[in-house]
C-alpha cells in the first residue's frame, strides 16, 4: 500500500516510524516531514492547507490511506475533501473534529449524552462572564472557545485573575478562538491522557500516557506544547480503563454517531480523575505530541490494519496488543522556549544517543543543513526510550539525553517523577 501521512512534528515521526514497519506498507510519503521521517519515507514539499493539491498528489502516488496528525487540517476539513475525491483518509472529518475545534461544542455534547465533566456556563459577552466569576468565586477555569495553539486555557486562582482572563479573551487576545468564552467548575484530582480509536460506530482503547505541560522542573514555570510523556499512566487502572470507555468514550460515539457526524480517528481524552471518578477536561481529535511517541515503541500491533479497520467501520473485530514495557519521552527544545527561540544551532550527538539500546531519538524542530542537523523551532527532539518500569525508561532515556551535543537546547530533568515515586513507593 502507499500511505501519506500529513505533518512534521514529533508525534509525525513516531507515526511515520511506526506505519514504515507495517508489513503493508509499500511506500510511505510525509507531507512536509522533518528529518527524522526522511529516514522512514519520502517528504514531499506539498501545501497542506491547499486540499486540492493534496487530492492530486493522492492521485498521482495512487495514496491508499491517508494519515493526518496534526489538528488544524482536521478542523479545515481535509478528511472531507479527501473523502469526496474518493481517498480513504484516517481522522475526522470537520464536523465530528469540533470535539477539538470547539470547547463548547464538547460540554454541550457531555450535556446532551451525560458524559461526566465539569460544570459549565458559555458567554459571548463580557460583563455576564465577570459577573459569573464574581458569583461563583476562585479557583476557577476560563477557556477560550476555539482552537488558541495550547494558550487558551487559564486555571485562575483568584477571581482578579479569572477576570484578567476573560478580558484578555474578549478584547482579542487570542483572535477569533476568544469570540465566545467558557467558564468551568475547577477540578481536583490527578491528570491522565487516554487515547482511543473510533470507526464511527464504535470504539477500541488504545493506551493511556501522561504528559508535562510546563516548562520547568517541578511542574513550574509557563505552559508548553509538551516537555515530555510516558506511557502507561499509573493512575489508569484497568478497571479506570473500562470505566472511561464506558462512561466517556463510548457515549461520545454514540452521540456523535446519532447526530449524524459519526466520528472516526484517535480519541484523546484529557481526564481528571476525581473522588468522584474520571471527568472529561478535554477531547482532542488526533494523537498527543509528545504522547505519541511513548505510545508508538509501546504498541505491538501493526497500526496499518487499525486505521484501515477504524475507516472502515470495522473496529468491533480489531484488537490493538501492547508491550508491557514503559515508555518515556524527553523533550529538547531550544533555549527561550516556549518564548521566541533562534533558529540555526548545531546538534550533535543523535547517532550516539540512538546507539544506547531501546532508544529512539524522534525528530520535531530539526533541518538538514548540508548533511548537519540544525534547530529549526521550539520543541527540537524527542529523546525516547523504553524500560520494565517507567523508573528504567526515564534512566535510559537520560543516558541518551547526556549524549545529545547541543549546548543551546535544554530539557527538564524529572520527567516521570510522579510515576517514578508511585513506582518507588509501591
Ligand atoms: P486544555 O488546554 O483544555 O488541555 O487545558 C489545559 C490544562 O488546564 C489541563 O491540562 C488541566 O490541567 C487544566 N484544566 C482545564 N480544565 C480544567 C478544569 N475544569 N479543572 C481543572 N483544571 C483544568
Amino acid at each position: 500500500m502507499n500511505l501519506l501521512l500529513i505533518g512534521s512534528g514529533g508525534r509525525e515521526h513516531a507515526l511515520a516510524w511506526k506505519l514504515s514497519a507495517s508489513p503493508l506498507c509499500d511506500r510511505l510519503f510525509i507531507a512536509p516531514g522533518n528529518p527524522g521521517t526522511a529516514a522512514c519515507g519520502e517528504n514531499v514539499a506539498l501545501d497542506v492547507a491547499d486540499h486540492a493539491a493534496v487530492v492530486t498528489f493522492c492521485r498521482d502516488r495512487a495514496i491508499d490511506l491517508v494519515v493526518v496528525g496534526p489538528e488544524a487540517p482536521l478542523v479545515a476539513g481535509l478528511v472531507d475533501d479527501l473523502a469526496e475525491a474518493g481517498i480513504k483518509a484516517f481522522g475526522p472529518r470537520k464536523a465530528a473534529a469540533q470535539l477539538e475545534g470547539s470547547k463548547a461544542f464538547t460540554k454541550e455534547l457531555c450535556r446532551e449524552f451525560g458524559i461526566p465533566t465539569a460544570a459549565f456556563a458559555r458567554f459571548t459577552d463580557e460583563a455576564a462572564a465577570r459577573a459569573h466569576v464574581r458569583e461563583a468565586g476562585a479557583p476557577i477555569v476560563v477557556k477560550a472557545d476555539g482552537l488558541a495553539a495550547g494558550k487558551g486555557v487559564v486555571v485562575a486562582e483568584t477571581v482578579r485573575e479569572a477576570e484578567e482572563a476573560i478580558a484578555m479573551m474578549f478584547g482579542g487576545g487570542l483572535g477569533a478562538a476568544g469570540t465566545e468564552v467558557v467558564i468551568e467548575e475547577c477540578l481536583v484530582g490527578e491528570e491522565a491522557s487516554f487515547f482511543a480509536i473510533a470507526d464511527g460506530k464504535t470504539a477500541i482503547p488504545l493506551a493511556s500516557a501522561q504528559d508535562h505541560k510546563r516548562v520547568f522542573d517541578g511542574d513550574r514555570g509557563p505552559n508548553t506544547g509538551g516537555m515530555g510523556a510516558y506511557s502507561p499512566a499509573p493512575v489508569m487502572t484497568p478497571a479506570l480503563e473500562r470505566e472511561v470507555m464506558e462512561r466517556i468514550i463510548l457515549p461520545t460515539v454514540a452521540g456523535l454517531a446519532a447526530r449524524g457526524t459519526p466520528y472516526v480517528g484517535v480519541l484523546y481524552a484529557g481526564l481528571m480523575i476525581t473522588a468522584q471518578g474520571p471527568k472529561l477536561i478535554e477531547y482532542n481529535a488526533r494523537f498527543g505530541d509528545p504522547e505519541c511517541q511513548v505510545l508508538m515503541p509501546r504498541m505491538k500491533s501493526d497500526l496499518v490494519p487499525v486505521m484501515l479497520a477504524a475507516c472502515d467501520g470495522m473496529l468491533s473485530d480489531v484488537d490493538v496488543r501492547w508491550w508491557d514495557d514503559a515508555a518515556l519521552t524527553v523533550v529538547m527544545a531550544t533555549k527561550g522556549y516556549p518564548g521566541a527561540v533562534e533558529k540555526g544551532s548545531v546538534i550533535r550527538g543523535i547517532a550516539e544517543a540512538e546507539a544506547l539500546d531501546d532508544v529512539i531519538v524522534f525528530h520535531a524542530g530539526t533541518k538538514d543543513d548540508g548533511g548537519r542537523i540544525v534547530a529549526n523551532g521550539g520543541r527540537v527532539l524527542n529523546i525516547t526510550a523504553t524500560g520494565r518500569t517507567v523508573k528504567e525508561a526515564q534512566t535510559r532515556a537520560y543516558e541518551a539525553v547526556a549524549r545529545i551535543d547541543w549546548p543551546e537546547g535544554f530539557c527538564r530533568s524529572d520527567i516521570g517523577w510522579r510515576a517514578v515515586a508511585r513506582e518507588e513507593k509501591a
